[in-house]
């Protein structure tokens, strides 16, 4: 039976325990907060009726992600099928009650298949993506390769679901690419204000857990961390060229001519692209921080008009997805463990920028869980809206 435990001892030379991706302790935490408007979910049990699913990545930290979101959101599928790397084929996974064995990814895969969630990087996605359209699959895809792509919807359910307007499983088939993790939590937070005002300047700081650069960042963040306590040195270094425990480093991402690196770049243009805007400066600093799980930002804005604090705290309370956690007497802010295995992004520190003029200076701070929002949830959001 698959264990990602097993599995990335067999990927790499770690001899970890790896990650917890089938902890279900956290998924019980709650946190004060209060909830924004319900999300709608499609509710339904394996079914005849249902479209025939595969997960391209099923192994890696966002295809585990995928079966849990699945599952939870009761999403109708009359076939699944599960697809890696040819190291994995064979492999067993339990999904809903039943067996699965891991197929290796090919080009037959898509046969009979209506959405395929692909997360198996952005070259399988450029090379298969197009194959599994052909093949009348709709593909939501998590890599990068096709985001910035024209004619390729670039969606976050909760903001731009227009862009996808008229596709429905049984219509002609396409790709749609899910936004890079970053952005979607920084728009969860931001959308309702340049709804309501309008935003002149946005700059963010990020600080990214080890999750967003996949399981086997995860597991060395856990090793170095165990090395550094049990014997004072870490000696594991095989996903970062630098040590990661109690360490952070600016984003890992390949940088640019411009001195921002990819990440820092992806949130600059899909922002435009989603919002569907040029109308708007946007700069960011992307930085890794060794927290496993959910990534936190600050974001500083600069509207056009002017919002007060109260009416900027409804409205960002009120949008879907987003709940507030904004408690000044008690210090109480948004922190990577509220938002661990929750659907919701946490806004908090909510407040004037008093750098800025009059009231169109506003920050605050989000987090949000990225394998969960910012990957598999929001692409399986993105299938529930093919359904309707
Ligand atoms: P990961 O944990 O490293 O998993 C990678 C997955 O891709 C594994 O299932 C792996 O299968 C599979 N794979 C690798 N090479 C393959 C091949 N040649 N053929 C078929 N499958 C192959 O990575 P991840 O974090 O889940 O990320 C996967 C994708 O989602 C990336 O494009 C990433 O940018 C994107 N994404 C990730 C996040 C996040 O928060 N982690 C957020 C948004 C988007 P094996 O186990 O067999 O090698």
């Amino acid at each position: 039976m698959f264990s990602v435990a097993s599995h990335l001892t067999a990927r790499s030379a770690m001899n970890d325990d790896a990650v917890a991706l089938n902890s279900k302790k956290s998924s019980k935490r709650r946190c004060k907060a209060s909830r924004g408007a319900s999300r709608t979910t499609i509710r339904a049990e394996k079914t005849k009726d249902g479209p025939s699913v595969c997960i391209a990545g099923v192994t890696g930290a966002v295809g585990q992600e995928f079966l849990r979101v699945l599952k939870q959101r009761n999403f109708p599928y009359s076939e699944m099928k599960m697809l890696a790397s040819k190291r994995s084929a064979g492999m067993k996974i339990e999904f809903d009650g039943e067996t699965y064995v891991t197929e290796e990814l090919c080009a037959e895969s898509f046969d009979g298949v209506d959405i395929a969630l692909f997360s198996a990087g952005g070259s399988i996605s450029k090379k298969f993506g197009p194959i599994a359209v052909e093949k009348g699959c709709f593909v939501v895809d998590n890599s990068s390769a096709f985001r910035m792509v024209e004619g390729v919807p670039l969606v976050i359910p909760e903001v731009n679901p227009e862009a996808m307007k008229g596709m429905k499983v049984g219509g002609k088939a396409a790709i749609i690419a899910n936004p890079n993790c970053s952005t979607i939590i920084a728009l969860m937070a931001t959308t309702a204000i340049q709804r309501k005002v309008g935003i002149e300047r946005m700059v963010v700081s990020t600080y990214q857990a080890a999750s967003g650069a996949g399981a086997l960042a995860m597991a060395e963040l856990k090793q170095q961390t165990k090395e550094l306590v049990n014997d004072g040195e870490i000696k594991t270094k095989e996903i970062f060229p630098w040590g990661y425990a109690f360490n952070l480093f600016s984003h890992n991402a390949p940088m640019t001519e411009n001195g921002y690196n990819e990440e820092e770049m992806k949130m600059v243009k899909e922002t435009k692209k989603i919002w569907n805007t040029t109308d708007i400066s946007i700069a960011a600093t992307c930085i890794r921080v060794p927290v496993m799980r959910a990534h936190a930002e600050s974001i500083n804005l600069t509207l056009k008009n002017e919002l007060s604090e109260a009416d900027a705290r409804k409205i960002i309370g009120e949008f879907p997805g987003v709940s507030l956690i904004d408690d000044r007497a008690n210090n109480r802010f948004p922190m990577p463990t509220d938002a661990s295995d929750q659907d919701d992004c946490y806004v908090g520190r909510i407040r004037r920028d008093i750098s800025q003029k009059n009231n169109k200076g506003l920050e605050l701070f989000v987090v949000g869980d990225q394998i969960r929002k910012g990957a598999a949830q929001n692409a399986v959001q993105i299938a529930e809206l093919l359904l309707k």
